[in-house]
């Protein structure tokens, strides 16, 4: 989540890998072995290699040996060799970066961590938790792993429990209220701005109904009021705003993603906001202090329409497109350095020497990074593709032989699924009755909630998967079937989508009013695809 887990300039980092054998009762935790396997998975994610695994055995570590420092004062410390080992190689450079399995097992005395931080920010390479959100390359990161090792370092018992619970509670809701004024809120950041509250309600209503995201940022820009930055109004600041949990009142894990965030390359997932908001040891919603412009349901609903919107979309952007080939065609036109153009081919109008428009699809020019010279009419090419693909349809129509029932490729997250929420449910209710600690809980739950977060998005995409999978199934008939009963090109378009990775234009090599069909060149996909 705070970790932006792409790291293209991360390829090839040597990794050392940092997990510990605790024999704390309540830690309802991994062994080491699937501690070092969750190391190793991300590293892989990431692109990198475990090259060094640091496994600490706490049964002989914890215990606190007398040391005399170069000072020479004597001092009591708790010595982990392990942990002492990783720090020496990280500041040599015999690691490039370090995945900890989770901050309670990274360090459970201040002044270990402190060490940690101090070489980080010296060598700034990335240390990173396989679990929760340990990332202490930000201050966000580095605060949330001190109070963590701050309560871990406590020892137990009601007070301490509590004032911890407290203690963290208070640092994500501090973290949780906007560093300045969010749009739709006064300049106390609490009471509603009726003006701004009204205009991102009815935007996010607006977008809810179907509207597409330009033209529900152009119903902002047109009202006149500027952002709290006293900029121009950009798509993405409007999305921030509108699928931003704090819209319905709910406090989020990590302060920095304000709503009034303007463009540029903030790296935020769209489809990550709903794991952006708080939750409870109950699952339930934490409330931030500010007033709500939306009642958690509508926050809810703009979310499932986001994600409806991107879940088998591969090819429409997020703006709703009126003509029949947006977005699948590419130009195919070899500039003169050889390579093609492909870039992505508008519909778009052309006045004609007759005085006339007529609808075409066009090679956008050179200011938009295409070549501006390659266009065809819309209406004949509407027509060959439809004709194109029902020839296809018929040339792979499926064949029907009492097809083997299939396992469900699902079913293993589904048993996944149900195993991280069965432990989660254990956290809570253990929570609860004060049989689980809070720090076992803190240390434990976020990551297990990440787990789940994942295995959602896994199955969406299984689901989604199968769906088309199905649909493939259908005979020609029935697809051309739902072709002609479509209501309009976004549906036929959709349709289209299932069976085509895009079509090459490549420049017509006839004049006139011959239609050159042979130059457009369908890619279909795979069965599988
Ligand atoms: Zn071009």
């Amino acid at each position: 989540m705070a970790v932006k887990r792409t790291g293209k300039a991360g390829q090839g980092k040597r990794v050392g890998g940092y997990v510990r054998i605790s024999e704390d009762p309540n830690d309802e935790e991994k062994g080491v072995t699937r501690q070092a396997e969750d190391v190793r998975d991300l590293a892989a994610s990431l692109g990198w290699q475990v090259t060094k695994l640091y496994e600490e055995n706490d049964t002989s570590a914890y215990k606190k040996r007398h040391i005399r420092l170069p000072n020479g004062r004597s001092v009591w410390r708790v010595i982990r060799p392990k942990f002492r080992q990783m720090l020496q190689d990280y500041e040599d450079g015999i690691i490039d970066a370090i995945i900890v399995y989770d901050i309670d097992r990274l360090a459970r005395q201040p002044r270990d961590l402190e060490d940690l931080i101090d070489l980080v920010e010296h060598f700034k390479r990335p240390v990173i938790g396989a679990t929760g959100n340990l990332d202490l390359m930000t201050d966000h990161g580095k605060a949330m792993a001190r109070i963590l090792v701050t309560m871990a370092n406590k020892s137990s018992g009601d007070t301490a429990r509590r004032v911890a619970r407290e203690k963290l509670q208070t640092a994500r809701e501090g973290n949780s209220r906007p560093g300045t004024r969010a749009f739709g809120w006064k300049a106390d950041r609490v009471t509603l701005d009726p003006k701004e509250s009204a205009l991102v309600r009815k935007a996010a209503r607006l977008f809810i109904a179907g509207e597409s995201w330009s033209s529900v940022t152009k119903f902002i820009a047109d009202s006149g009021i500027p952002t709290v930055m006293n900029g121009k109004w950009r798509i993405r600041t409007v999305k921030n705003i509108v699928l931003s949990p704090r819209i319905a009142g709910i406090a989020l894990y990590n302060g920095q993603m304000r709503p009034d965030r303007e463009g540029g390359s903030t790296g935020v997932d769209f489809l990550d906001m709903k794991a952006r908001a708080l939750i409870d040891e109950k699952g339930d919603y934490v409330q931030g202090k500010w007033e709500p412009i939306l009642p958690v349901e509508e926050w809810e609903q703009a979310i499932s329409e986001q994600l409806r919107r991107t879940e088998g979309t591969e090819f429409t952007s997020s703006n709703t497109r009126a003509h029949l080939l947006s977005g699948l065609l590419r130009c195919g036109r070899i500039l003169d350095d050889g390579t093609t153009c492909n870039l992505v081919m508008n519909g778009t109008r052309a006045k004609q020497r007759t005085g006339k428009y007529t609808a075409i699809y066009k090679c956008p020019g050179k200011v938009h990074g295409g070549c501006g010279r390659n266009q065809r009419n819309m209406g004949k090419l509407d027509l060959l593709i439809e004709d194109l693909f029902f020839l296809h349809l018929e040339k792979n129509a499926p064949v029907d032989e009492g097809t083997a029932p299939e396992q469900d490729p699902y079913d293993p997250i589904v048993e996944k699924l149900e195993d991280v929420r069965s432990r989660l449910v254990k956290m809570r209710t253990g929570m609860r009755d004060g049989k689980v600690s809070p720090e076992s809980f803190f240390a434990v739950v976020p990551g297990l909630e990440q787990q789940e977060r994942k295995l959602l998005a896994s199955l969406s995409k299984a689901k989604n998967a199968k769906k088309i999978r199905d649909k493939k199934l259908r005979s020609p008939g029935e697809v051309k079937q739902e072709w002609q009963q479509a209501v309009n090109n976004s549906a036929r378009r959709a349709l289209l989508g299932q069976y085509l990775q895009a079509i090459v234009v490549e420049p017509s090599q006839t004049r006139g009013t011959v239609f050159d069909w042979e130059t457009i060149k369908p890619i279909w996909k795979n069965a599988d695809q």
